[in-house]
């Protein structure tokens, strides 16, 4: 059982709700360059088509900051209304001065207050950008990033460990100068008139355990909704493995209220891969649905052939493929679950548990695959046609069982 959610504020940020009493959402980033606004147009609603329900792009230039109305209008006409958060850095006051239709076509802003200016000039300049906040009324992130940390916040602290009696580690020191720079960040904003119900914070850190431990005390110290993420956390299996043991964690906690994987792409890997991964983070440990699960046994001597492995896989991506129109046509079908199986040992057990299973035929078995629909044996599939034939069943099971009038 997942441990209970961690009560916050609610914070709208366009048409989502974001809090302990809403789902935890699922957030993107773009990689495109923002002042290319078709290609950002283009990425932005591939990860929404993915299931991310805000996407976050940068907007770190005139030339991007100029185009950010436009892109929410050519998404609007497109028909994707998922909100659009803006990443600022040091020059975000200037942008936001400069461009008040960027400001207004944004749902959230995203600001680094490590990141906005030195010395004098960062009070100043992060002061402007939370004017900004309050005159369009939009929600902020503050997201601080152990790597653009305030550095002179940490200073000061490590002084002060440096004079007690038996010093802290340094690395403790900088979790705890991390979270200070959140919640100071937060007081300083409220001071600057933000309203409480418009803060969202992130600490974001590259390893796990300083995450965790990050995150445990943010939550102790605030109800601000949080954003969860490990940043930088790599490529392919690495990044979705420390992603995962870190999110993992906290949100068994029921710390977390939005949440995005920062994987890297293979390069001309799919952007959509970051969303699929939060989706599953999520379903897997049953805190939300998505799209329906492909449970597939990993295959052993026992079945020698990658017949089945072919199958779980197109029909995981069938699946997939489908989603986006069954999401609006059949509602509760992301809670199925389809089982493909190797051989005979477990594959009729493991089947009956499923919406659908199919055990195919292992080494040495009869070249013939039960299907199970609900628990009951309905066909015994053979020949050349049992992937086409199986995909027919789904389909079948899916608009009746989760069809208008069903
Ligand atoms: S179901 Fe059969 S093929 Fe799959 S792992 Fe188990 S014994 Fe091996």
């Amino acid at each position: 059982m997942s441990g209970t959610r961690r009560k916050t504020k609610t914070v709208q940020v366009g048409q989502v709700r974001i809090g302990s009493e809403a789902p935890v959402a699922v957030q993107s980033m773009t990689n495109t360059d923002t002042a290319d606004a078709m290609a950002t147009v283009a990425q932005v609603v591939q990860l929404a088509k993915a299931g991310s329900e805000l996407v976050r792009i940068t907007v770190n230039s005139e030339e991007a900051a100029k185009e950010v109305a436009y892109i929410r209008e050519k998404l609007d006409a497109m028909g994707c209304d998922v909100p659009l958060v803006g990443d600022f850095h040091f020059n975000g006051h200037k942008l936001l001065e400069r461009f008040p239709d960027c400001a207004e076509a944004l749902a959230k802003f995203r600001i680094n207050p490590g990141n906005v200016g030195k010395g004098k000039k960062r009070d100043i300049q992060y002061g402007s950008m939370i004017e900004f906040a309050c005159k369009y009324d939009k929600p902020v992130r503050i997201g601080v990033n152990w790597g653009s940390l305030d550095q002179d916040l940490l200073a000061r602290m490590m002084d002060e460990n440096a004079g007690l009696a038996q010093p802290k580690e340094p690395q403790q020191i900088m979790r705890e100068a991390v979270v200070e720079s959140a919640i100071q960040s937060a007081q300083k904003a409220i001071e600057w008139g933000l309203p409480e119900d418009k803060i969202i914070l992130s600490c974001k850190m590259s390893q796990v355990q300083d995450l965790i431990s990050v995150y445990q005390d943010l939550a102790a110290r605030c109800d601000f909704p949080l954003h969860l993420g490990l940043t930088e956390a790599g490529m392919g299996s690495k990044g979705i493995v420390a992603s995962s043991a870190a999110l993992a964690v906290l949100l068994q906690q029921g710390i977390g209220d939005t949440i995005r994987i920062s994987l890297t792409p293979e390069p001309g890997g799919d952007r959509t891969r970051e969303v699929i991964v939060a989706q599953e983070i999520l379903q897997t440990m049953g805190l939300r649905s998505f799209t329906p699960l492909v449970i597939s046994c990993p295959g052993c001597g026992r079945t020698t052939s990658t017949y089945f492995q072919q199958l779980a896989q197109d029909i995981q991506s069938y699946i997939r493929h489908q989603m986006p129109e069954w999401r609006g046509l059949y509602p509760g079908v992301e809670n199925m679950n389809v089982a493909v199986m190797g051989c005979v040992v477990n594959g009729p057990g493991e089947s009956k548990h499923a919406n659908i299973g199919i055990s195919l035929p292992g080494t040495g078995e009869r070249p013939v695959a039960p299907v199970y629909v609900d628990g009951e044996k309905t066909v015994t599939l053979k020949g050349d046609a049992i992937a086409a034939d199986f995909q027919k069943i789904i389909d079948e099971y899916v608009s009746t069982r989760y069809g208008a009038g069903a």
